[in-house]
Parts: C-alpha cells; structure tokens; sequence
C-alpha cells in the first residue's frame, strides 16, 4: 500500500487572528500539491483556521493534548475538544514539550491513544539530543521513544512519526542526508504498520533543503517549524513535495 506524501506547519505558540490572509496565498499552492498539508496553528485558532481552511486542501492540527477527555485539568484541552474545533491531527511528544513539560514516553503514549480514541491522527514525535548523536546512541534513544510512544493499538490504526533530531530544531542545523535515511529505515523497521505509516522528517526544513530531503528513501514528508511562519516559504516547501 503506497503512503502520501504529508508536509506538516507547526506554528509552535506564533499567530494572532490577524495571521489569516497566510491561507489565501498557500490554499491555491496546497491544491496543486502532491502531498496531504497540514498546519498546526495555536490552539486559539484552530476554529478560525479550521473555517478558513474549509473547501481548501488544507487540514488543521493541534500542537498538543491531555490524555483524557474531560475532567478537572484547569488550562488544558483534549483531544475530543481539539477535534471539536476543527483539527483532524494533533502533534504529541514534542521535544519542547518534553523538555519544556517534562514529558515521558508514557505520557506522549497516552495522548496518542487519547487522540486516536478522539478520532485525531496522533504525530508522535521523536529524537536524539545533540549529546545522544554524538556517543553514537542516536538510533537507540529514538528506538527507545518509539517503544514507549506508540499507543497499543498502534498496528490497526492512522498515525505519523515525525523524526526530529533535537538538535537540528529551530537551529538552521540540518541532520545529514545518510543519518536521516539511516534513523528513518531504523524506525520503519520498528513500526507495527511499516508499509502504511508516514514518517515525518523535521527539523530546520527550509525552502533550500526541502527536495532533497523529501527525496530520502523513507522520508514521507516535512513537519516544518520556523519556515511555516512564511506563507512564501512554507509553499516552497509544499513545491518541493511535486505537484
Ligand atoms: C518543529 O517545530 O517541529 C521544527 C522542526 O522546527 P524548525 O523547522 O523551526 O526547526
């Protein structure tokens, strides 16, 4: 079974109401793409993407969830919530969430599944510090997070890895083309779905480097960070991907 390319914005916490005429420049970009696109605005305007983005090839993701549904957790939103106001996936594990959270494997594992149980495609994410690479433990850390990230009924149902080498993230580094091909055939191999799942590269993907990463064998798309803040860069990008 083939999978779609995917190219995937994260706004990270960047965008006021005022940043809605982006759509208008990338939505005729995004309709003559090759790939699926996504852009995971801030929570605060998923609704108002998600209703910009209506008739559009274009789809709405969330940057982050709580593990359960509803309940007494004051300034978080869940999955069904997210869903709700118009996302159709949401970013787990990012590793500013992990590192700025705190959180563990366990519990990106549990926003996965809280995700899926929502009805969301979860993009987990995962990746070595810059330390981790360098004492060659890279393809192991990530494993490691991989194990501890994939929800049990990993193997039946729609979810994206995003590899993020830490280090490359927001830095204008980029991981080499053979590490990328290597972590990306290390994680596949790990996957219960190999054939159906997308894995995401990530990390200071720009207008430049784009074709050739998204060229990689295993590379399925791009979650992009800083250059999805420019409608330009981010369509470049979206171009890059073929049409
Ligand atoms: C990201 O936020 O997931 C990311 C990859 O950021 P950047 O493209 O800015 O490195």
């Amino acid at each position: 079974m083939s999978r779609r390319t995917l190219i995937a914005g994260n706004w990270k916490m960047n965008g006021l109401s005022g940043a809605l005429g982006y759509f208008d420049a990338v939505a005729p970009v995004a309709a003559q793409a090759a790939a699926d696109i996504l852009v995971c605005p801030p929570a605060t305007l998923l609704y108002p993407v998600a209703r910009a983005c209506e008739g559009t090839r274009i789809r709405v993701g969330a940057q982050d969830c709580h593990a359960h549904q509803s309940g007494a957790h004051t300034g978080d939103l869940s999955a069904s919530m997210l869903r709700d106001a118009g996302a159709s996936h949401v970013i787990v594990g990012h590793s500013e969430r992990r590192a700025d959270h705190g959180e563990s494997d366990r519990n990106v594992q549990a926003k996965a599944a809280a995700a899926i149980a929502a009805g969301l495609v979860p993009v987990i994410c995962v990746g070595e510090t810059l330390a981790e690479r360098e004492s060659g433990e890279a393809i192991d850390v990530v494993a490691r997070q991989l194990a501890g990230s994939l929800p049990d009924n990993s193997a039946t149902v729609d979810l994206v890895i995003a590899y993020e080498p830490v280090w490359a993230i927001g830095t204008g580094l980029v991981a080499s083309p053979a590490d990328v091909a290597d972590m990306h055939a290390a994680i596949r191999e790990r996957l219960p779905n190999p054939a159906t799942t997308c894995i995401l590269y990530g990390g200071s993907v720009k207008p430049a480097n784009a074709a050739e990463l998204l060229s990689l064998a295993d590379v399925d798309g791009a979650l992009v960070g800083g250059a999805s803040l420019d409608a330009a860069d981010f369509s470049a990008i979206i171009r890059a991907a073929g049409s």
